[in-house]
């Protein structure tokens, strides 16, 4: 029996991940479940999984103990969450930069990782990756891409590897004139075409920095440089990514969309486990198309990978300028090209500098945050 915390219970990966535990009753025990101010979500989500804790980390806790759950409030109890002794999987369900702490301090204490935060390997990518071969703990991806890409790779070596070929749905906006595209409202661009998801991943695809983090995030799990990854639009999403070897055979992984299955195989890595689920009907499927990124439409694809290549504390600044410039489109206070603006303003200004400990992520993070505000206060908003 796997203990699992979940970081992130009340989200839409949070759901997807107490789903699975629900199939697999004597194989996963929920033991903490976490959420940021959703204090009513989060309760009803104790009453019926029954975790040993429960924690809002921003937000006031109900006191004591209920139900044989007892109950906690801010930072410090999330990382107690991160790193509860009865978890042998954390599953990393936080949205943004505030996922970075809780993945170190979980891969500090020894835990198998299931991450879905992609953002924390972007801003801390090269400190995720030394706090996983020091703490003796495990990484494993949750996002459907790299879920896809490490199936692939079961098997082969590194050198076998020529390419990753990152599948993108193209978002909302795909077909759009981009003359079009500074006047959609945050209802437009919330309209996934395949993926239903929380509204921040759902803006970082119609504006393709989620793709853009996504090659940043395969670079550090991967270990693969920039110069082999590659990002195609795939409208689909039925091929979750590609590996291409060095003879020349490409292997994908597919399936209808569900981050149920990503998250199932990140909880038995290496081995799989029997799953009820739409059963995969290629005839269903039908046609497959894939066509190239367009870097005019979406410019801030281009920025992050830039960013990626860059390196140091370039994507943590990628990262936090676009996280304000997100909330700001999604409050009616920014508009959507405004978000690719922030981004650029923040990282043409950017000094730069290497990532050696936790504090120089901090300070980027905060610098491209106060920089992504002063370049949306320039702009005219919707
Ligand atoms: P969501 O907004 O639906 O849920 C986020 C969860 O984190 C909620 O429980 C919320 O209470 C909590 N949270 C938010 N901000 C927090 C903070 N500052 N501190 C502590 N807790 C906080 O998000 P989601 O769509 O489930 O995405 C979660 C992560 O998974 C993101 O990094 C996203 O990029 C990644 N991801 C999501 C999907 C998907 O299908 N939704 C797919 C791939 C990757
Ligand atoms: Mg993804």
């Amino acid at each position: 029996m796997k203990g699992v915390a979940i970081l992130g219970a009340t989200g839409s990966i949070g759901a997807s991940a107490l789903a699975v535990l629900e199939q697999h009753p004597d194989r996963f025990r929920p033991v903490a479940l976490t959420a940021n101010r959703s204090v009513d979500a989060l309760r009803a989500l104790t009453a019926r999984h029954r975790p040993a804790l429960a924690v809002v980390s921003d937000a006031e806790a109900p006191r004591g103990s209920e139900g044989g759950t007892r109950w906690m409030a801010g930072r410090e109890a999330l990382l107690q969450a991160a790193t509860h002794p009865d978890a042998d999987v954390v599953v990393n369900a936080l949205v943004g930069a505030a996922g970075l702490e809780p993945t170190l301090a979980a891969l500090h204490a020894g835990k198998r990782v299931a991450l879905a935060n992609k953002e924390s390997l972007v801003c801390g990518g090269p400190l995720v990756m030394e706090a996983a071969r020091r703490g003796g703990g495990e990484l494993i991806p949750v996002d459907s891409e790299h879920s896809a890409i490490l199936q692939c790779l079961a098997g082969s070596r590194p050198a076998d590897v020529r390419r990753l070929v990152l599948t993108a749905s193209g978002g909302p906006f795909r077909e759009m004139p981009p003359e079009l595209l500074d006047s959609v409202t945050p209802a437009d661009a919330l309209r996934h075409p395949t993926w239903e998801m929380g509204s921040k991943i759902s803006i970082d695809s119609a504006t393709l920095a989620n793709k853009a983090l996504e090659v940043i995030e395969a670079h550090f799990l991967f270990g693969v440089p920039y110069e082999r990854i590659e990002a195609v639009v795939h409208p689909q999403s039925i091929i979750h990514s590609m590996v291409e070897m060095v003879d020349g055979s490409v292997l994908a992984q597919m399936g209808f969309p569900t981050m149920e299955l990503p998250l199932l195989y990140a909880l038995t890595y290496p081995e799989r486990l029997p799953y009820e689920c739409r059963r995969f009907d290629p005839v269903a499927a039908g046609a497959l198309t894939f066509e190239a990124v367009r870097g005019d439409r979406f410019p801030a694809f281009a920025l992050g990978v830039q960013a990626g290549r860059a390196g140091g504390t370039a994507p943590a600044v990628f990262n936090a300028a676009n996280e304000v410039a997100v909330s700001e489109f999604l409050a009616g206070r920014a508009r959507f090209a405004g978000i690719a603006r922030a981004i650029a303003y923040a990282l043409d200004r950017w000094p730069g500098g290497p990532v050696r400990v936790l504090d120089d992520v901090r300070q980027a993070d905060a610098w491209a945050r106060r920089a992504a505000h002063e370049s949306l206060s320039r702009l005219a908003p919707c």
